[in-house]
């Protein structure tokens, strides 16, 4: 019903079809979603007494107990995907430190420019004087970098001369694989002997600002925060220095490489949370894209729209117009299929001496061909006129307006 209201779709559209229009998921599958997204979190937290229940529901025992009673969560759960092998790879939080009692590292940056406004020789200067500006007899030079491709995930730093690789679980994003490098960095960082000045530079600037931020809620970060803190209690003094990628700096082109090679890496394939969430939440979509693959046709927003994400033409200036965007895409108007609620027969063209649809008008009706050509509109399939380009939507609206047909719609 809120569908229907914000949408302003007619109430003989089917459910969903609406759905599809709004990029809103089914109910069933939205409960998917939230479940998943409850898993995730429960199964991190040792202390839960759901945890237990949840990661040691069998395949045998829930079809025995759950015959005519409402399946409990953990059961649906299971069925819809199967955990099992993850479980054991689960990184748990370790022993929460106090925010306030952790002391930062500074943070810098080679160069207040960003990547496209400078060419890369710029950067190679400012990174020599940067180097010789902080390198003092006793300092160690750091490079950290993660990469994630088709072939897997890798991470890569570098403590002077000495490289160390990694090889991540497939499941883990770029934002992880370049938080790993630098944890990995720092845990080797605390065996070496103090050091006046510690530099460590990396490309990520994300990364950076997960690191200076007080309460951070992913256990990646919260560990390296506190990896860090334990160096400066040492008596090292801790630069994180964000540097460009790509631009031919030695030693973060030499941990670019190791990243993406993975030869002799050693194998880390424990699973983050945020990682484990953005799994669920990617099998909840293409569950959600095969539930939309598998409706029958004949359905004519199904013509036009073949995903179910949402698309940003659906958003105009004018609701007035977001109505009607949405009524030809499902294809139900009032012009069309105003006479279902007033009980009278089909519309029919005068011109062409056919039944009037929403394809009709757009596409094929000869009364409006002059009109069609002025705006380019002519050659063009349902499919495109109707997509997610908002400058065929711009013209159809003008293509509308020409022709009087907004206010029938
Ligand atoms: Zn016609």
């Amino acid at each position: 019903m809120a569908l229907r209201i914000a949408t302003g779709a007619f109430k003989s559209s089917r459910i969903e079809n609406l759905q599809v229009d709004a990029g809103e998921p089914p109910l069933n599958f939205r409960r998917y979603y939230l479940s998943g997204n409850y898993v995730a979190k429960v199964i991190y937290n040792i202390n839960n007494p759901m945890r237990d229940i949840i990661m040691n529901i069998s395949k045998h025992g829930r079809d025995l107990i759950f015959v005519n009673s409402p399946k409990p969560l953990a059961v649906r759960f299971s069925e819809w995907i199967d955990l099992k092998n993850i479980y054991p790879l689960l990184r748990l939080p370790s022993c929460p430190y106090p925010p306030w009692q952790i002391r930062f590292p500074q943070f810098e940056k080679i160069s207040a420019s960003t990547k496209h406004s400078v060419l890369p020789q710029e950067f190679q200067l400012k990174y020599c004087e940067y180097i010789n500006k902080n390198r003092q007899n006793n300092s160690l030079v750091c490079f950290t970098d993660g990469s994630k491709s088709c072939r897997g995930v890798g991470s890569a730093h570098k403590i002077n001369q000495e490289m160390s690789t990694y090889r991540l679980n497939p499941l883990s994003s770029s934002f992880t694989a370049e938080a790993f490098a630098m944890e990995m960095c720092l845990n080797n960082l605390i065996n070496h002997p103090i050091a006046d000045n510690i530099l460590i530079f990396t490309d990520s600037k994300s990364l950076i600002s997960s690191m200076q931020q007080l309460f951070c809620r992913n256990i990646l970060i919260h560990d390296i925060q506190v990896a860090c803190h334990k160096l400066i209690l040492k008596g090292n003094n801790v630069k994180i220095i964000w540097i460009p990628s790509h631009c031919g700096i030695a030693g973060n082109e030499e941990v670019d490489k190791a990243a993406q090679s993975f030869t002799n890496a050693q194998i880390y394939s424990l699973i983050t949370p945020v990682d484990l969430k953005a799994f669920l939440k990617n099998e909840f979509k293409k569950k959600w894209q095969i539930w939309w693959d598998n409706i029958q046709p004949p359905n004519k927003i199904k013509e036009i729209k073949d995903t179910v994400k949402e698309w940003q033409t659906s958003n105009r200036n004018l609701r007035k117009e977001e109505i009607i965007l949405s009524r030809l895409r499902i294809g139900h108007t009032r012009l069309t299929h105003g006479f279902l609620m007033e009980r009278t027969d089909p519309p029919q063209c005068e011109v062409c001496n056919t039944t009037i649809t929403v394809k009709h008008i757009l596409c094929h009706c000869t009364k409006y061909t002059q009109i069609r050509l002025k705006y380019n509109l002519n050659n063009l399939q349902i499919k495109d006129i109707l997509g997610d380009n908002p400058r065929t939507i711009d013209l159809l609206f003008k293509f509308l307006k020409d022709s009087n047909l907004l206010p029938k719609l």
